[in-house]
């Protein structure tokens, strides 16, 4: 368990923050924490002079009177992972000599906000990167917006014949539409319309690999994945489609061994098995022109750079390199072309570029009040115990046996109560003693060397749980579903020792709706350092990282809506070095409702209409009641979230 301890303290540095909250760990040379102490974005690696000093823009937002919480939007983030990755495979593949391109695509699913989308596909123009998707809906916004004929469009995914028309309507738009196969009923229905329609397509086959991958999704591959085909329905594939004259539409073999992949050997042998395929198919007279790696490039979330789940065990660099030289190696021996490298890096690409800004709102303690505790004659033993315990705890040699003891009555008191031998006022006056001794055990341990368990333990049960503005359904999905550690730090302050250890909450009524893993100074930690919440202005805290998944994946748990949502360009010239390119407004009250089938103005009408009977009555006063059919309109038009703004 980590915590900040009182030698710590003394000492406390700007380094001493990075390395207790671990920010240029997972910043990926996007985030660091200046020598103010606030958290610095650096929006281009290569233009370090472009730094953006975080507690800026949540001025600016503030002052512009949008309320939080908020996501907001790096677009040169985004843009600078995309030349980051081309530029990687570029070098990567001049320096092996290898003799083919790469043509990578971004699937949609991991982001599909349109600005996303868009700035992907304009940052990737001159490396002709493209996109891919795997449903109709994300086919139909491919189609749209990915209009670069050089660029690839990959369709993944279980496909019905819309579908199938929808990739050869691209086709016919003079598109790079690949089809990949999951299930070998697919290419019928494929060869069929092409035919029909007279429009030769571009196959892809998805190979269900033997490689074991670890991770959160080694489901993906081996015999009981969910996608892909066998070797035996590979080769009835090609032969289907040389059977029907169409062998040279067959043109990629692609594979996907599942997302976050957090070791690099299990990329290696995929790479290697894939080639063997590609090579073997050649060979067989089905000279196809590109293999797609799939997805699965790691971001180290907890900034160990280990095969955690959280975690990647290998750099850009080295993942890129394992690609090139895997395929150049088996082509080499196996004596056929280099083909042209895809990739389908989502969360590689989308992760950094947002994070979401919350306000902490309020405080809640285990020993949230304290009653007066002064003995009275007829007290029961085990409040008797409890004083005695608590007056004389200083001359006591044995910490470890006041916690037991302590823990122990209180226990017993507990369970007196249930059996009415103690009362409701007995009770509560033990709880404030236990409380009260297991603040002096803690304050005795910190400057132990050698803590016992249990006492450890109680620094999580003592400490604070801090209530934040926002949902975690909504905005943090994979936190709640598959315990993915997202890094969570204050936003300013870090020029100071933190003042306590918390956990955080939101304000979902679910018990579910909690954040208790944290990375503090590289280990995991059920509380979060953190500091007292200030008089004058809020506490803010950044969750990073959650622009992969997290910005379209959450839900309306409790109605708690999409956020409102700021994009922010860099900008030398400027002061600060940014400017709000533009606020997207989250989700009103009556927009969740009516997705919900209400019908907000008619509830609207039956309020006022329940008002104006009280007016009528002689309950309400006219000017009143309009007040309130004002207040329940405003509130109806308004943000999901807590309004933290003072009136
Ligand atoms: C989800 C998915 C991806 C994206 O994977 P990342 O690990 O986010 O890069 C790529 N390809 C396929 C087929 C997918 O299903």
């Amino acid at each position: 368990m980590s915590q900040v301890n009182n030698q710590r303290k003394r000492d406390w540095s700007i380094e001493e923050a990075e390395r207790v909250f671990g920010v240029a760990s997972w910043g990926g040379g996007y985030f660091d924490i200046g020598q103010n102490g606030h958290i610095h974005v650096i929006p281009q690696p290569n233009s370090p002079d472009i730094r953006i000093d975080f507690k800026a823009v949540i001025d600016e937002i503030r002052g512009e009177g949008i309320q939080f919480p908020i996501v907001i939007r790096f677009h040169d983030v985004l843009r600078s992972q995309v030349v980051a990755l081309n530029q990687t495979f570029g070098r990567a593949i001049d320096a092996a000599k290898y003799e083919a391109e790469y043509r990578g695509v971004f699937p949609i699913k991991v982001n599909q906000m349109r600005e996303v989308v868009e700035e992907i596909v304009d940052a990737g123009a001159e490396y002709n990167f493209g996109l891919e998707a795997g449903s109709k809906p994300e086919l139909l916004a491919v189609l749209a917006y990915n209009t670069n004929q050089d660029a690839l469009t990959i369709l993944n995914g279980y496909k019905d014949e819309e579908f199938m028309r929808l990739a050869l309507l691209g086709r016919r738009l003079g598109r790079k539409v690949v089809v990949v196969i999951e299930k070998f009923s697919e290419l019928v229905s494929l060869v069929r319309l092409s035919k029909e329609l007279n429009i030769e397509p571009m196959v892809g086959l998805r190979a269900k690999m033997q490689v074991k991958s670890l991770g959160r999704w080694q489901g993906s591959s081996g015999e009981r994945a969910k996608f892909g085909l066998t070797i035996a329905e590979i080769i009835k594939a090609a032969r289907y489609l040389e059977a029907h004259e169409m062998g040279d539409a067959l043109k990629l073999l692609h594979f996907h061994i599942g997302s976050q992949l957090p070791d690099i050997r299990a990329i290696k042998d995929a790479v290697n098995e894939s080639a063997m395929i590609y090579a073997e198919l050649v060979h067989m007279g089905f000279p196809l022109e590109y293999v797609d790696v799939g997805g699965g490039l790691g971001i180290d979330y907890d900034g160990s750079k280990s095969t955690n789940d959280s975690s990647r065990n290998y750099t850009l660099e080295e993942y890129v390199a394992d690609v090139v030289y895997g395929l150049k190696e088996v082509c080499d021996l196996e004596n056929v072309p280099h083909p042209h490298i895809v990739s389908e890096s989502g969360r590689a690409i989308t992760a950094h570029h947002s994070c979401v800004i919350t306000e902490v709102v309020g405080e809640i303690k285990p020993d949230g009040a304290e009653i007066d505790t002064t003995p009275r004659e007829n007290d029961h033993v085990l409040l008797k115990n409890l004083y005695e315990l608590h007056q004389y705890i200083d001359d006591h040699k044995n910490y470890q046996e006041v916690y037991n003891d302590a823990t122990q009555w209180k226990e017993q008191a507990a369970e007196a109560f249930k059996l009415r031998v103690i009362s409701l006022e007995e009770l509560g006056k033990i709880e404030t003693l236990y409380w009260q001794i297991m603040r002096k055990v803690q304050s005795y341990y910190q400057s132990e060397d050698f803590v016992p368990a249990e006492v450890q333990s109680l620094d999580f049960s003592i400490s604070s749980q801090y209530l934040c503005n926002f949902s975690i359904f909504q905005s943090a999905v994979d936190s709640w579903a598959i315990d993915q550690i997202l890094p969570v730090v204050p936003i300013t302050g870090l020029d100071k020792p933190p003042t306590k250890n918390c956990s955080l909450v939101d304000i979902t009524c679910d018990s579910d709706g909690k954040i208790d893993k944290f990375i503090v100074d590289h280990e995991l930690s059920n509380v979060l350092p953190m500091y007292d919440i200030p008089e004058d202005e809020p506490l803010y805290l950044g969750m990073f990282l959650t622009g992969a998944y997290q910005d379209v994946m959450g839900d309306m748990h409790n109605l708690f809506g999409r956020l409102n949502e700021v994009h922010i360009f860099s900008y030398d010239d400027d002061p600060e070095d940014f400017y709000i390119e533009e606020v997207v407004k989250g989700s009103s009250v009556d927009k969740v409702l009516s997705v919900m089938q209400y019908h907000p103005s008619s509830m609207a009408l039956d309020v006022k209409k329940l008002i104006d009977r009280q007016v009528a009555e002689g309950h309400i006063k006219p000017r009143e009641g309009v007040k309130w059919t004002d207040f329940y309109e405003y509130c109806l038009e308004g943000y999901t979230y807590l309004n933290t703004s003072k009136p």
